[in-house]
């Protein structure tokens, strides 16, 4: 048997990997051992302002579902059978269990289901925190601004209750600091993928992102630096894939066979909206104002798009999908969203106009996070590679 020696970049992605499938959250729990009194909060997607979770000293957890691997049995009983899988997961995840270590639950304003998730959580276990965390449907600052202010100050006051001393501004723009480096670092992390889709495949991109759901920022960053460095060291074949971005899994996540799926097929991802939460804020957010202000403006003039944000009109469809094909320099999209996923399912129409009206190859399916078949997939997004490199090109 040949043995293939470990690159740098292996131990990277091995650990990830086992954060990943981690069910019990044991990273979890071992940072709330390490020091007596330390208490974790957990978030759904898209996004929660995690610093003001990092600001009280907590740890913030992003919960994403079950995966693959989880069996669900009780979760099944409290949603119909036309429901997307993640709220049932998540509440096998929490009658399980496996949730306990959680101190509190984020419900950010998506849709439908996780506001119903967010009252199930309420009943289910009460003596939790938990909290459905509405974001602005307004980009004013004095009318969506002030209203998300007035959201995020309601989270902060509830976060010092339960810490037992109230969140200061110094320490909220201390953490503004800390998620600014842990955002350059994804954001390079993006870059080089878009650069070298070959050096640092989605299946790894992934993963070192999922790590920072259940990691502290600071360690997260650090192990992005990482691995940007290491992952350099290594030749790795280039092949002549198509150059797609993925859209529709902002939520419920794939399995990650599905993601290798995609590029076994032909294609490099060279953008998508896994775990946006990572990147949600585009830029820097000044560390040494308001940090209320500062927090709410990047949220209302300097954040990414998805389908379960609001957009006034129609012009503004597809505006952030096609910058992400141009920047990234993608030949094609392939739509992928979970089943029954109202927000992306009922956006995918718009956006697939807009990028036929732009002459932009795009192929749509739907997964579940448990979805086992995975050649089907790769039929299709392996014949729509095909057809860019055959076709598409000028
Ligand atoms: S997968 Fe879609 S429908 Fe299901 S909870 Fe998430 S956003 Fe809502």
């Amino acid at each position: 048997m040949t043995t293939i020696p470990l690159t740098p970049v292996a131990p990277i992605i091995e650990r990830c990997q086992q954060l990943f499938d981690d069910l019990d959250f044991n990273a979890v729990k071992a940072w709330k051992a390490a020091v007596p009194g330390r208490k974790a909060i957990g978030y759904m997607p898209v996004y929660v302002p995690r610093e003001l979770i990092h600001a009280a000293g907590m740890l913030s957890v992003g919960i994403l579902g079950g995966g693959d691997q989880l069996e669900v049995i009780q979760g099944d009983a409290y949603y119909q059978s036309y429901i997307c899988r993640i709220p049932r997961s998540t509440i096998e995840l929490g009658l399980t269990g496996r949730l306990d270590c959680l101190d509190g639950m984020l419900f950010p304003s998506i849709c439908d289901v996780i506001r119903n998730l967010s009252g199930m959580w309420q009943i289910l276990f009460k003596d939790k925190y938990v909290k459905y965390v509405d974001v602005p449907q307004n980009y004013v600052d004095s009318i969506g601004g002030t209203f998300y202010i007035q959201e995020m100050e309601l989270l902060r006051e509830d976060l010092g209750k339960l810490r037992g001393k109230p969140v200061t501004d110094a320490e909220l723009n201390a953490s503004i600091a800390v998620y600014n480096d842990n955002r350059a670092a994804v954001r390079d992390l993006y870059t080089y993928r878009a650069a070298k889709p070959w050096q640092a495949p989605t299946a790894e991109v992934y993963l070192l992102l999922r790590a920072g759901m259940v990691l502290p920022p600071e360690e997260h960053t650090q192990i992005i630096r990482e691995y940007l460095a290491a992952v350099d060291t290594v030749a790795r074949p280039k092949r002549d894939n198509a150059r797609v971005v993925i859209n529709g899994s902002f939520c419920e996540q794939p399995p990650l066979a599905l993601i290798k799926s995609i590029e076994m097929s032909g294609c490099y991802i060279v953008d998508d909206d896994f775990m946006l939460v990572t990147r949600w804020l585009l830029d820097e957010v000044p560390a040494d104002g308001n940090p209320m202000q500062e927090l709410s403006k990047a949220f209302l003039h300097r954040s990414a798009t998805t389908a379960a944000k609001y957009e006034a009109t129609r012009e503004e469809k597809g505006v952030f999908l096609m910058k992400q094909v141009h920047t990234r320099g993608a030949e094609g999209v392939i739509f992928a969203a979970p089943s029954f996923c109202d927000p992306a399912l009922l956006e995918r129409p718009m956006l697939q106009d807009v990028l036929t009206k732009h002459k932009i190859p795009h192929t749509a399916f739907k997964f579940a996070e448990n979805t086992g078949q995975m050649a089907p997939i790769r039929e299709q997004s392996g014949t729509f590679a095909d057809s860019i490199k055959l076709w598409s090109a000028a």
